[in-house]
């Protein structure tokens, strides 16, 4: 790819507590070349006039966005469980009657609209916590990883990376009852078995990472649970799993082991830095001990677990000792990282009262750089030289965003707001419209096939 160079009229950079104006960034085969302010190097602002060949980017331009955990199927859910009370265990079981419904093909279909509302929405790498291996009995595919393929497929399409987190899933409950009914196709048998499986897919392409995920304690038996950190641990890739999101989960863990699930984790190697406990959201104080200590990240999910009634995690807590935090959209109730990041600091407003727990920069961080290290892309998510060249551009002229200083944007803007997207140095949003992909008529008939 040639030398491009986009001129931003605000630009977030690493460590910076607020954006800089008048930046220059030039890109080469997909890289950062240079990161260059303008005002103050002695060159006018109205640079654009001796910059020709750049690219105006009006706004603020942001680093890729990371959703560091999604399950791409739940989009199809969106508008749909809010009938009724209903809790999580409920919403579960309407989750069930559409993942009953995929096979490879709506999978791809559904997938690929997804992941391009993601793109739109400023989302240049995805976490996709994938546990759909096999047929709706339980009988593999001809290609046991064919389901897999198909979602490196979608976001080949949807032009975002994607880390796939292929999930252990074996067992019903903690106490180790069998999968039944929809959960078959979710199971490999034992954790051997799925280690098998998942060495065996090796995706050849510069968009795709495969990692590891535990489901949950309640999928994956005690004495498995080190099988699957091993895995990650000998392939140096990434490690996932589900952490008390509800207090049952805790509760049966207790009931069964005697202690917590991050105790039980601990205590069979999982955490770690290159660990990721999604949710973590009724942890012990001695949890959250654990999980900073290990430097285990976590990736809050707030729209979900708001959206499912769990409850408001300790994010300052958990970020207090030592646990990086990153965000992810999960169900996609909502699928908008800004709304994911304000809400980490709002939701700690509303369970404390004060205000002012994270900067606009730390949240940002979480957004970008921090969600993009729990995937296992250290190169991404910085405007800085050698970084892969992500750039997402939100607009400050919108009715949400006019009269709104740079530094407010993430208190203000949403996903409608992104006008330009690139990833790895190819444009693939501008003006606010996807380059390849009608997202809502792809959306809309991908849903409806599972659906219907
Ligand atoms: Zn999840």
């Amino acid at each position: 790819m040639p030398l491009t160079r986009w001129l931003a009229e605000y630009a977030w950079l690493p460590e910076r507590a607020e954006p800089t104006p008048d930046v220059l960034i030039e890109a080469e085969d997909g890289r950062i070349t240079a990161v260059t302010p303008l005002v103050g190097a002695g060159t006018p602002p109205a640079g654009v006039e001796v910059l020709p060949d750049a690219t105006r980017l009006p706004g603020l331009t942001l680093p890729g966005l990371a959703n560091a955990h999604s399950h791409a199927f739940h989009r199809a859910l969106r508008g749909r469980t809010h009938g009724g009370r209903g809790d999580f265990w409920s919403w579960r079981d309407l989750m069930y009657a559409v993942a009953a419904r995929l096979d490879p093909d709506s999978y791809l279909a559904l997938a690929r609209a997804a992941y391009a509302e993601m793109a739109l929405a400023g989302i240049t790498c995805v976490g996709e916590f994938h546990y759909l291996h096999h047929g709706p009995d339980g009988r593999p595919y001809d290609d046991p990883n064919a389901m897999s393929a198909a979602l490196v497929e979608a976001a080949a399409h949807a032009g975002i990376r994607l880390t796939l987190l292929d999930a252990c899933y074996l067992t019903a409950t903690v106490d180790g009852a069998p999968l039944a009914g929809p959960q078959r196709r979710f199971g490999d048998g034992d954790a051997l078995r799925w280690a098998e499986r998942v060495a065996a897919f090796q995706p050849e392409n510069g968009h795709t990472r495969v990692g590891a995920a535990i489901h949950s304690v309640r999928a994956v038996p005690a004495e498995q649970l080190a099988t699957v950190a091993n895995l990650a641990d000998r392939a140096g890739v990434p490690l996932h799993l589900h952490l008390s999101e509800q207090p049952a989960e805790n509760d049966a863990c207790r009931a069964v082991h005697g202690v917590t699930p991050t105790r039980l984790l601990a205590e069979h190697g999982v955490l770690g830095r290159h660990t990721t406990a999604v949710h973590a959201t009724h942890p012990t104080s001695a949890d959250v001990a654990l999980l900073g200590e290990s430097g285990t990240g976590v990736c809050l999910c707030p729209t979900t677990e708001r959206d499912l009634a769990d409850g408001i995690g300790p994010a300052r807590r958990l970020a207090e000792a030592g646990s990086p935090l990153s965000l992810g959209s999960d169900s996609h109730a909502v699928v908008d990282l800004f709304e994911e990041a304000r809400a980490v600091e709002l939701d700690e407003r509303l369970r404390t009262r004060r205000r002012g727990h994270f900067t606009a920069a730390e949240l940002v961080t979480a957004a970008t750089v921090t969600g993009h290290a729990a995937l296992g892309w250290g190169d991404a998510g910085r405007l800085a030289v050698g970084d892969r060249a992500d750039l997402v551009t939100v607009r400050l002229d919108s009715a949400r965003t006019a009269g709104v200083p740079p530094v407010g944007a993430f208190f203000a803007a949403t996903a409608a707001d992104v006008t330009h997207v690139v990833v790895d140095g190819r444009t693939l949003v501008t003006d606010g419209r996807h380059l390849t992909v009608d997202v809502p008529t792809e959306l809309r008939h991908a849903i409806a096939e599972v659906t219907s």
